[in-house]
């Protein structure tokens, strides 16, 4: 009788605590939602809290800025650094304080003010022709612009995000003179106008119509995996080129809290799970790319595309230069 009565109390008084806690997680993502659900599917398994995706395609900040504190979303999923830079800059993420996210995740890859935390990488490299270019022919990201290249490279626009940052990084490393005449040099060795996405450049290798091409190494996966792609993959070869005195060019996925998170206990736990060494590595491997934590370890498939020494520009440094890019990509006319 006494249990009865205990267990009614208890009953009652977490369903009074219902309204206040919601007990989910809401995410606005960038990123596929095939790429994020073996995550939450795991981290529902382990938690008993349900993740909602929304899936977003553009305008995520608008759209996080325009619901202001009426917004669901709690944690935020994108690509690119500067896309993390842009919201922290809108206003629209809050710093995160946690010491299990700081130990899975080195401070080379997030926020030092903690409003954004990278999970994974990929490197942009240079996709080769087996047949046309020797192996150890590329070495460096400036020798793209050696004239023995001439109409021997192909690669998408120039004003495309995966471009401009990796010309924040020539600026990083060349000043701002010496990127814009790398960018000249590489212009003028492009086979063809820049058009199409990083995989039809592999497509244009394969058809012979250019040599090289600038490319994220998650598409070798990609394509490998695509019946209608595969022998584009199987023309090329990866090749990771440097800068001289630095490393390969990455990039990040990664994530922030919204600043106005309804239910931020839960999205600390969910953004906890992500950065654990084995969230890292299933989300890797779905796309294909690098986790990031000390001692998690990228697919086979991914490792036998080769090893490389990531280049030490700084992450933020990239976000910042990004303006300065742009200004030089649409100066020296790239896509014209
Ligand atoms: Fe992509």
């Amino acid at each position: 009788m006494t249990i009865r009565i205990s267990l009614t109390a208890v009953t009652l008084a977490a369903a009074m605590a219902l309204p206040v806690a919601a007990q989910e997680v809401n995410v606005y993502s960038y990123r596929q939602p095939e790429l994020i659900q073996p995550l939450i599917d795991a981290f529902t398994e382990e938690t008993g809290i349900p993740v909602n995706v929304a899936y977003i395609d553009k305008g995520l900040v608008e759209r996080l800025k325009a619901e202001g504190k009426r917004s669901p979303a709690d944690v935020i999923l994108t690509v690119d650094v500067a896309r993390l830079a842009k919201a922290v800059d809108a206003g629209v993420t809050q710093p995160v304080e946690s010491e299990l996210i700081e130990a899975n995740i080195p401070s080379d890859f997030r926020d030092p003010g903690n409003q954004w935390f990278g999970l994974t990488t990929r490197a942009r490299i240079v996709y080769a022709s087996k047949e046309r270019v020797a192996p150890g022919e590329v070495t460096t990201y400036e020798d793209l612009a050696d004239p023995k290249w001439k109409g021997r490279i192909c690669t998408r626009s120039g004003l495309h995000p995966y471009n401009v940052a990796l010309t924040a990084a020539a600026i990083y490393h060349l000043g701002e003179e010496g990127a814009r005449e790398w960018l000249k040099g590489l212009k003028a060795n492009l086979a063809r106008k820049p058009q199409g996405n990083d995989r039809a450049q592999v497509k244009a290798i394969w058809a012979g119509q250019c040599d090289i091409a600038l490319g994220y190494t998650y598409y070798m996966g990609k394509m490998l995996t695509n019946p209608d792609q595969r022998e584009w993959a199987e023309a090329v070869r990866l090749d990771f080129p440097v800068f001289e005195g630095g490393g390969t060019h990455v990039n990040i996925s990664g994530m922030a809290m919204t600043k106005y998170a309804p239910n931020r206990e839960e999205a600390l736990k969910f953004m906890e799970f992500l950065t654990s060494p084995e969230a890292q590595e299933i989300y890797a491997e779905a796309n294909f790319e690098y986790p990031v934590a000390p001692g998690s370890k990228p697919s086979e498939l991914v490792a036998s595309w080769g090893s490389f020494t990531p280049d030490n520009v700084n992450l933020m440094d990239l976000a910042r230069l990004r303006p300065t890019a742009l200004r030089l990509i649409e100066e020296v006319d790239f896509d014209g």
